[in-house]
């Protein structure tokens, strides 16, 4: 088994590394940062969208494990107490693989990809789109922005704007507005719009003052004059206990 640890860049984690260092050469696994099979991710949330996006190209081949280090952690079930416990399960082939289709973004002669939210925004003027889901046109929306999220980034953005939490055994696209204007003039769906993961989002506009946020990542829209968001064929794959249920990382999270 080749490992990579993948680190937190504003909190010294080092002793939990050490700590994964041993626990996985006790094990006979390798490391070997550039073409791991797992990747223990030290951190937040935050951390693990970096990681993802640092093995891009990679993900194919790697599996992810997350070990929270005093952050929210939503995408965690584990802490530096159950390291051992993980090697060991991982050792074994003993674990649960929970995956998440990316979604992806064509910006001119760009590809982008996110694993949370694709969104575009302009807070300073509306901004004014036609919104077409599978080549049959929606709306003209009028507002801050759009997000397209899947179930892994239900719980992120798209939930401080009112979209649903989605299951994390279903894939799915969710269309969520940002700051719509409702009015007897502008009028579009107003609550969130939930498709197959297959779907294409074309929105056209003017993008010139327009940001793009993908995950923690930001762009501008390089002149397009139209923005495509699709689900994407990378997925990313996540290692669980085989008695995971997402509801108690929802539970942990949210709830209590
Ligand atoms: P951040 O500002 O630290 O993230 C904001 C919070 O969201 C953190 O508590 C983070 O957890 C948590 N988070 C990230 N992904 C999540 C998910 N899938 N489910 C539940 N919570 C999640 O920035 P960051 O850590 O680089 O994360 C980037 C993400 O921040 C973006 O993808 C976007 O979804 C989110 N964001 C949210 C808002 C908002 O809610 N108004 C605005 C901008 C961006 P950790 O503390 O463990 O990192
Ligand atoms: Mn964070």
């Amino acid at each position: 088994m080749k490992f990579a640890i993948f680190t937190k860049i504003d909190k010294d984690v080092s002793a939990v590394e050490k700590i994964v260092t041993d626990a996985c050469s006790k094990k006979g696994f390798v490391l070997d940062k550039e073409n791991p099979d797992v990747v223990f991710v030290l951190g937040g949330d935050g951390t693990f969208l970096r990681s993802i996006h640092h093995y891009l190209d990679k993900l194919d081949s790697i599996k992810f494990v997350g070990v929270n280090c005093g952050t929210l952690g939503f995408f965690y079930e584990f802490g530096e107490s159950d390291v051992s416990h993980i090697v060991d399960i991982i050792d074994r082939h003993e674990y649960k693989e929970e995956s998440h289709k990316l979604i992806e973004c064509d910006l001119n002669d760009k590809t982008i990809y996110a694993a949370n939210e694709i969104r575009f925004e302009n807070p300073f003027h509306t901004l004014v789109c036609t919104v077409t889901v599978n080549g049959e046109e929606l709306e003209k929306f009028h507002g801050n922005g759009l997000l397209v999220c899947n179930e892994l980034g239900s719980t992120a953005y798209n939930k401080s704007l009112g979209g649903a939490v989605i299951a994390h055994d279903i894939d799915v696209l969710q269309l969520t507005e940002i700051s719509t204007i409702q009015n007897n003039l502008f009028r579009s769906l107003g609550s969130s719009l939930i498709t197959n993961p297959d779907s294409v989002f074309t929105f056209k506009g003017d993008f010139s003052k327009v940001v793009i946020g993908y995950d923690h990542l930001t762009c501008d829209c390089n002149g397009a004059d139209f923005i495509k968001v699709r689900g994407s064929n990378k997925r990313v794959r996540i290692i669980h206990e085989q008695s995971y249920s997402y509801l108690s990382n929802i539970k942990r999270s949210f709830i209590k």
